[in-house]
């Protein structure tokens, strides 16, 4: 039996239904306090309202635990940004990260009073903090290119989107620092990602930007602490700027981080290069691609080069509580799998004993669910209702975690 530490003994499901939060539960009690009172013969009682894929019932989400590290994921926000809410519930998160508008476009439609408004109700419902919530920035976004002209439409987006943010009463905003594009030193690509940040707190009230630690291919800025350094050393409101380290990038950077001392290390590299207060979230990938590859290829936890036991170096250093700690790790389309590596996680934060039979158990489980996904996704129906099963089966006698 695995021993856990003695937090969990208190840990204890967030409560996830309201009356007003689910229009379904709150249906299924009236139907039934009016049985009570009246003969059976009256009106028939209402048919249960079956779910369906847009509206999940939230007696069916998963039990979220108290823990101080608030693991989660990088959730969609398709259909509004307080579908992202629910999103991360859906899958059992204590934090998430999501995109504040089209990722792949320059321009969206402004956020309107009723997505803000479902937004911070959800928000409030769900019990999630905004110190536990880390949005992502667009892809398109470049401030280190030299061009002023080729600069100012990426900085317009990036501004609108602190703004949504601030409009979302959210507190981090994280993004890739950007590129030299060939044609600027990384010096004079650092200057000005450090002057759009500058301007870009100008403009907003409160939010911390968050530079995202890069795989470190090609032309891009930031896969090196002396690089985000530099940008934090040019900007002038140091209250208001962080880094969210990607433990995918930072591998394929080069930063070995498949042992407990190669962990201890990045993280007291970071202390002198950077500074520890510096540290406003986490990225959590496994990598697909070897050390120092410069490639930036995520994995599911367990199954890539670095390897399950980091993780629980992670989920159990006192260092990342109370910070976001997002995946953002393959799906298939499928969020049981987060599901799956959220619980996988929480359980690894517990350990103090059984550790390599438990993280193997944990590493079978991922991968019987991933492999499933992956072959749903190649069309090969049959074979995937098989493994399904097996998967099934397999976390019914698992992993003492539960
Ligand atoms: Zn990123
Ligand atoms: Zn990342």
């Amino acid at each position: 039996m695995v021993q856990t530490r003695s937090f969990t003994a208190a840990a204890a499901p967030i409560t996830l239904t309201s009356s007003d939060s689910h229009p379904e539960s709150s249906k299924r009690r009236k139907v039934a306090s009016a049985d009570e009172s009246e003969p059976a013969t009256k009106k028939p009682a209402q048919k249960k309202r079956k779910k369906t894929k847009d509206e999940p019932l939230t007696e069916d989400f998963p039990v979220r635990v108290s823990s101080p590290w608030k693991i989660g994921a990088h959730v969609s926000a398709a259909g509004g940004v307080e579908n992202a809410v629910r999103n991360a519930a859906m899958v059992g998160a204590n934090a998430f990260a999501l995109f504040v508008k089209s990722q792949r476009k320059w321009d969206s439609p402004p956020l309107s009073v009723g997505n803000v408004d479902a937004f911070k109700r959800r928000m409030r419902e769900f019990g999630y903090s905004p110190k536990h919530v880390l949005p992502h920035g667009s892809y398109l976004v470049n401030l280190g290119n030299p061009d002023e002209e080729k600069r100012q439409k990426p900085f317009n987006c990036f501004l609108d989107d602190l703004q949504r943010c601030e409009q979302l009463g959210l507190e981090l905003y994280n993004f890739h620092p950007g590129s030299t594009v060939g044609q600027a030193t990384k010096e004079e690509s650092i200057a000005f990602i450090a002057e759009c940040i500058n301007n870009a707190h100008k403009a907003t009230k409160y939010i911390t930007i968050v530079i995202e630690n890069m795989a470190g291919s090609g032309n891009v800025i930031g896969s090196q602490f002396s690089e985000l350094k530099g940008i934090i050393d040019h900007v002038e409101d140091k209250t208001r700027v962080g880094v969210c380290l990607d433990t995918c990038h930072a591998f394929a950077a080069g930063y070995d981080i498949s042992t407990k001392n190669g962990w201890d290390a990045i993280l007291s590299a970071f202390d002198t290069e950077v500074g520890p207060s510096y540290l406003k979230g986490l990225h959590l990938n496994d990598s697909k691609a070897a050390l120092g590859s410069k490639k930036d290829r995520h994995e599911n936890i367990g199954l890539g080069h670095i390897g399950i036991s980091t993780f629980r170096h992670v989920v159990s250093d006192p260092r990342m509580q109370d910070i976001p700690l997002i995946l953002e790790t393959p799906t298939f389309e499928a969020i049981d799998i987060w599901t799956k590596e959220i619980s996988a996680l929480n359980c690894l934060s517990n350990l103090v004993d059984d550790v390599p039979e438990t993280e193997l158990s944990l590493v079978n489980e991922i991968t019987s669910l991933v492999r499933s996904h992956a072959t749903n996704k190649t069309g090969k129906a049959s074979k995937t209702r098989a493994r399904k099963r097996d998967a099934t089966e397999d976390q019914d006698h698992d992993s003492d975690c539960t």
